[in-house]
């Protein structure tokens, strides 16, 4: 076999065991230069590839080599040019359009972007307008983000010229906003003159539209074509707008021709960004694509620690597990679970503990376990104790106030634990009518916003079903 029949073989295995995004990233424009007793040595187009490579995909390649050469002693990644004919032809396929033979040739109208039109006044050039708590800083890093953040820092130390464009895309609440931002506070930060805009998708294309009707496209044009990292989030958005989708078009080339920075994001890769023109995907998908996925457990609980802390507050290891294993679908709802519990302690007075997560977050979280063992029978049994009563006393028909609360509070767990029917919670409680299950529940419901005491009985019942 010779070095590119075996490179390609390594690459055939490499392919499958990671992302599209990830392969075609790491892999293009690579090769065997040598291959010297087991001592191999793989060109790379650059020291990040290196870095990466060796950080990342070392065992990976070590092993697919290993099985088709045999001994493989040391593995050396060497950057430098790598002759097109090094490459085996299967990465060639790989390459997005826009990198394609056919397309070094674009047609006239797209190699040369329309003429560019007056400067605008530097006053008009959009100003950053990130969030400065989005940091590189406080961005936890694990396998399901880390080349979306390995990429948003490789750009912030090549600005314009290492990938360009970026495009980041996954599902929403995954940290796609927090990385972009995390970029333009970065550049700032090491060269404040620098004109980073960050705007949405959406914001552009208002913008656009508004200067269209106001005959004001070329002052628009001028403004964006001054910047030197233009961020635009969320270009899902501009699936159907097809004149701004043209706009748009002319903004990139002139950007990237400049060598300027292009950052994108989006909820899915550009191949799958329906309802646009193929000229924009290809572009796209030209520069470097990373993909943001849901962290797994330990990141997730790294992530709820940090937020905790950054508050001021430890946080038992078992309720940061507790939620880290219980809100899988992304990290804005970590994050709203955790800040619900805090607040909900700090509120009651309660010291933070399992016990008092399970029963906040257990409802809203956890609704497939908890319907498992939580019964009207067992809400009950548990409201009759905590008050001294029998459960034939809260089912039975007298009326004195010492029952009749315990009787709502009940009705009302049921209505909020176990989303019961009014019917259900009226039949439960010794088959009353559902218009007084109605009315009890309304009534707790009410007295609660006033009343604190009951709250602390309501709440700590709650603790008990969960026990
Ligand atoms: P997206 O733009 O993908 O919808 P965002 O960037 O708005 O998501 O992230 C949602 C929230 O989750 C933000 O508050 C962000 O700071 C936080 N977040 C997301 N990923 C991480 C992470 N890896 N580390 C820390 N916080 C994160
Ligand atoms: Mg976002």
């Amino acid at each position: 076999m010779d070095l590119k029949g075996l490179w390609q073989a390594v690459l055939g295995e490499l392919e499958v065991s990671m992302s599209r995004a990830n392969f075609s990233t790491w892999f293009r424009q690579t090769a065997i230069i040598a291959n010297d007793d087991g001592h191999v040595v793989i060109g790379v187009p650059n020291i990040f590839t290196k870095e990466w490579l060796e950080k990342k995909y070392h065992a990976n390649i070590k092993t697919a080599l290993a099985k088709l050469v045999g001994n493989v002693t040391t593995i050396e990644y060497k950057v430098g040019s790598i002759a097109a004919a090094d490459t085996p032809a299967m990465q060639l396929s790989e390459l997005p359009a826009s990198h394609a033979p056919a397309e070094a040739q674009p047609a006239r109208a797209e190699r040369e972007p329309r003429s560019l039109p007056k400067m605008a006044p530097a006053h008009t050039v959009p100003v950053w307008t990130g969030n400065p708590r989005y940091t590189f800083d406080n961005f936890v890093v694990g396998s399901s983000n880390e080349l979306a953040y390995a990429a948003a820092q490789a750009v912030t130390k090549f600005p314009g010229t290492k990938y360009n464009p970026l495009f980041l895309y996954g599902g929403v609440g995954l940290g796609k906003t927090h990385l972009l931002q995390a970029v333009g506070n970065e550049v700032l930060r090491q060269d404040p003159d620098k004109k980073v805009a960050y705007v949405t998708c959406e914001e552009f294309t208002n913008e656009f539209l508004g200067s269209l009707s106001k005959k004001k496209t070329q002052e628009f044009a001028g403004k964006y074509r001054r910047i030197d990292v233009l961020i635009v989030d969320d270009m899902q958005f501009l699936a159907g707008k097809e004149r701004t989708q043209e706009e748009f078009f002319h903004t990139f080339n002139a950007l990237h021709q400049a060598s300027r920075q292009i950052i994108l994001s989006s909820d899915r890769p550009p191949q799958a960004l329906t309802g646009l023109e193929d000229r924009l995907r290809s572009r796209f998908a030209s520069g470097m694509m990373a993909d943001i996925g849901m962290p797994d457990l330990e990141t997730r609980s790294v992530i709820l620690q940090r937020k905790a802390a950054a508050q001021g507050v430890l946080l038992p290891l078992e309720v940061i597990d507790y939620i880290a294993r219980h809100v899988v679908s992304n990290i804005r709802e970590l994050e709203g679970a955790l800040t619900q519990f805090m607040a909900h302690c700090e509120f009651h007075h309660l010291e933070p503990s399992l016990a008092t997560a399970t029963s906040l977050l257990g409802g809203r979280i956890g609704s497939a376990s908890k319907s498992k063992t939580l019964t009207p029978r067992l809400i009950i049994d548990k409201v009759s104790v905590y008050f001294d009563l029998t459960p034939v006393e809260i089912t039975g028909s007298k009326r004195d106030k010492e029952i009749v609360v315990p009787r709502q509070i009940a009705m009302y767990l049921m209505r909020h634990e176990l989303s019961l029917s009014f019917p259900k919670i009226a039949a439960a409680v010794g088959g009353r009518d559902h218009t007084t299950a109605m009315h009890s529940v309304a009534k707790i419901e009410k007295q609660l916003e006033a009343d604190e005491d009951l709250r602390t009985e309501v709440q700590t019942i709650k603790e008990r079903l969960r026990a």
